[in-house]
């Protein structure tokens, strides 16, 4: 057992108080052994290799969420600020000429930063599947989405068969990957359609993922069926839907078709009001924010503090690099962390960990530093004899830049929970 000693250890639940002086016990398989202030350690657990105490503060492997990887070739590519429509005219486009799913260089590339950047975890939305073999193998736990989209039910259902088609072609999974079916949108996607995905994904190991309440162009859509996205729809010449618009806002209409609960991770909800984060809270649903892709799309920000209040626990991620400079996530945690100010410095730094590990359905494998995990294990360091007062607000500022992976995170997930 190597036992790990620093000025701070942070476990990432939003809960626990960091441990000052503290050691983490890592067994030769990454699984954490035993965690606690550094001097009981050292008696109780004299055959531990103690390794010199550090200067820095100790946190699990990060938790990305929600990523779009096979788009890592738009990086920097698709300008924004002017609102999701014309952001994601632009990105189609870009899409159509450059192709970036079959882009292996920039893919590898990506995966390659998360693991660099600490991720445990990924959530990796993608239509072609691309990114599958680039994640198998790698020493992080990669939940998959196989997105599929299609207004009318003809198109929703075509694009549904050839989802469950490549689901199928991969045949059997690495250890490390899961695929789930995952609806695009509330409105891209035909209601029957999404129904059905939803429906798989109460049954299924996993939760699904849904982009929801994201602008304002899904509201007015969905309300009447007009706005921007009308208007998208008819300049592209689209077959018109063969349903009506259901005259609800996005989170009734989404808990209506059965794709607000537990299995489906409402990604987004920047533009969702007080009184549907209480139906998200209200259905137990996960929530997932990506406020650097809201700022660069829409110059937005998710409502973090009415989210909190109502009582929900948000992960975090990045997007895709079309809408976002990097695939870090404790850069998002760093944007909120400037912007709302009076949100504990440990919510933030759980919402990169923790908090992203219990969306993903992975807490059992990884995301805080809990004894029979494998969730990895970074060190932020800090001059020596200057330990900082408050390590969580630490690591959120962007001046602790330096980020040292001590521990390959490890999970599978095919292993059960460990047992208590
Ligand atoms: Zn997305």
């Amino acid at each position: 057992v190597r036992g790990i000693e620093a000025s701070w250890v942070v476990i990432g639940d939003g809960v626990s108080p960091p441990i000052a002086r503290g050691a983490v016990l890592v067994e030769d398989d990454g699984r954490i052994a035993a965690v606690g202030p550094a001097d009981a350690l050292r008696r109780a657990r004299p055959e531990a290799r103690f390794e010199p105490a550090r200067d820095a503060v100790l946190l699990p492997g990060l938790v990305n969420a929600h990523a779009h990887l096979e788009l890592s070739s738009l990086r920097g590519r698709v300008p924004g600020g002017r609102g999701f429509v014309p952001w994601v005219a632009e990105m189609l486009a870009r899409r159509a000429e450059l192709a970036p799913e079959a882009d292996d260089e920039a893919i590898g590339a990506a995966v390659g930063e998360l693991i660099a950047a600490g991720t445990a975890a990924v959530g990796d939305v993608s239509n072609t599947l691309a990114t599958v073999r680039h994640l198998a193998g790698m020493p992080l736990v990669a939940r998959v989405f196989a997105e599929v989209f299609g207004m009318t039910r003809a198109a929703g259902e075509v694009m549904l068969r050839l989802a469950r088609e490549r689901v199928a072609e991969l045949g059997q999974l690495p250890e490390n990957v899961s695929v789930a079916l995952a609806p695009h949108t509330p409105f891209s996607v035909h209601p029957e359609v999404l129904s059905t995905i939803a429906a798989l994904a109460r049954g299924g190991r996993g939760p699904t993922s849904l982009h929801l309440a994201e602008h304002a162009a899904e509201r007015s859509y969905l309300r009447d069926g007009g706005g921007p996205f009308a208007g998208f729809l008819a300049d592209r010449g689209a077959d018109a839907p063969d349903w009506a618009p259901p005259g609800l806002d996005p989170v009734r209409y989404a808990a209506r078709l059965g794709a607000l609960g537990p299995h489906v991770l409402a990604v987004h909800l920047t533009d969702a009001r007080p009184d549907e984060l209480d139906v998200v809270a209200a259905a137990g649903a996960p929530v997932v924010l990506c406020p650097r892709s809201n700022l660069h799309i829409e110059l937005r920000l998710p409502p973090l503090e009415a989210m909190l209040a109502a009582g929900l626990r948000p992960a975090l991620g990045t997007d895709s690099l079309a809408s976002s400079a990097s695939l870090d996530v404790l850069a998002e945690a760093r944007a909120l962390r400037v912007r709302f100010p009076n949100v504990r410095p440990g919510a933030l730094v759980a919402m990169a960990t923790g908090w992203g590990a219990r969306a993903l359905g992975l807490a059992h494998l990884l995301g805080t530093l809990t004894p029979g995990l494998r969730p990895g294990l970074l060190a932020f360091p800090h001059p020596p004899g200057a330990a900082p007062s408050d390590p969580e607000a630490f690591v959120l500022d962007p001046r602790a830049r330096e980020r040292q992976v001590l521990v390959r995170p490890g999970g599978r997930l095919t292993e059960e929970a460990p047992r208590p």
